[in-house]
């Protein structure tokens, strides 16, 4: 292994954001996991485990600790032994995320389409129970592999382990910071009808198909990402909209007597979506923009992106503190009037 120190970490985040990590290592194989994470436990040392930073902040000081990039490779794939329509991917923590998505779609198999072109590694999916377009990845994951920092073994946990529900699991909830995903499992189905769910997916898709032909899984991912870069939610060159960790909050789920609030404070009738009994879930980028955040708006080099509220931006050489400081007046907005506390989507790393 080879321990740097002192590495730049805004290069290896979406948002361009970051100062140094004190120690850095990538650890290819499941041996350099185990082996930093003896390092780092002898010398009392903290350590973040990296991915894609694509859901990430990191802090101007950077982190005072071990940052290890899971950089482990390979996917294999083969039939279910309990099902003939059904193939199992076995991907390493460290491949790109689209790629597999890219490759899942070729090989006809259904189950992760709509979630093309979200950057990031395959090991940081089950983090946050990653999402888009009517898919979340704990409906396709048959078994996350780890290893535990706390007992310094190897473990494997069944979707139903994993405590997935909207954006979370148990290991960015209860088990934060304890595993390094090193292998997810794949269950996906061969031959199996996309899902389209969405409006603006199925626009894009008519107005690209010829009229008879049937929507492909490939077709289906790639409008995806057509729709996700006109929303500038796809890692392009030079797209300024993109330099950002997607949605900076997340859509709070209110109960009914909040939307009722809503009501009160001038607006009829707000988009929103069941989220279980008596509860909706609210549209934050709709709330944000209500309480006087357009699109385009920026606070000095920080700002919301030209094409889509939910996204902060990094609008040149921005500071992770500019970012906090334009979140905390949207939050503060939002709350003031709606009673509505928005919950940050993004890890903070190295705020103290
Ligand atoms: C333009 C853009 C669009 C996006 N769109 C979406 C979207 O539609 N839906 C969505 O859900 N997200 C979206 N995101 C957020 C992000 O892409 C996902 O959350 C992604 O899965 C993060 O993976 P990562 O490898 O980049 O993780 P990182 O950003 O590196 O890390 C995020 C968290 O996961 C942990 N982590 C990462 N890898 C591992 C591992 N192997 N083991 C243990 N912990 C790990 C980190 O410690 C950290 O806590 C978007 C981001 C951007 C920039």
């Amino acid at each position: 292994m080879l321990m740097k120190e002192n590495q730049p970490l805004a290069p290896f985040t979406t948002f361009g954001i970051g100062g140094p990590a004190r120690w850095f290592v990538e650890a290819a194989s499941e041996d350099d996991v185990a082996e930093a994470a003896v390092w780092a436990g002898d010398r009392g040392i903290a350590m973040f485990v990296l991915g894609g930073g694509s859901n990430l902040l990191v802090s101007d000081a950077g982190f005072n600790g071990l940052v290890l990039q899971v950089a482990l490779r390979g996917i294999t794939a083969e039939a279910a032994v309990d099902s003939s329509c059904h193939k199992i991917y076995r991907v390493g923590g460290g491949e790109d995320w689209d790629g597999f998505v890219e490759r899942s779609v070729r090989d006809n198999c259904a189950g992760i389409e709509c979630l093309a072109g979200i950057p990031g590694t395959v090991g940081g999916t089950p983090v946050q129970n990653v999402g888009a377009y009517g898919q979340e990845v704990a409906s396709g994951i048959e078994r996350v592999r780890a290893f535990d920092l706390q007992q310094h073994a190897f473990v494997e946990f069944t979707a139903a382990e994993c405590g997935f529900a909207y954006r979370t699991s148990r290991f960015n909830s209860t088990d934060r910071g304890r595993y390094v995903v090193t292998r997810v499992d794949y269950r996906l189905t061969l031959d199996g009808a996309p899902t389209l769910r969405y409006a603006d997916l199925q626009r894009t898709l008519q107005d690209n198909r010829q009229e008879s032909a049937e929507t492909s899984l490939v077709e289906v991912a790639a409008a995806v990402r057509r729709v996700r870069q006109s929303k500038g939610m796809l890692m392009v060159n030079d797209d300024p909209d993109c330099r950002s960790a997607g949605s900076f909050f997340k859509n709070p789920v209110v109960s009914d007597d909040q939307v009722k609030r809503i009501a009160e404070a001038g607006v009829k009738d707000p988009p929103r979506f069941p989220a279980g009994p008596g509860q909706v879930k609210l549209p934050a980028a709709w709330l944000i923009e209500q309480a006087g955040f357009p699109k385009g708006y920026a606070l000095g080099a920080a700002g919301i992106s030209s094409r889509h509220t939910l996204a902060l931006i990094n609008r040149g050489n921005a500071t992770a503190d500019e970012i906090l400081a334009l979140a905390s007046q949207i939050f503060t907005a939002v709350e003031a009037k709606f009673g509505i506390s928005l919950d940050v989507e993004p890890v903070l790393v190295g705020f103290r």
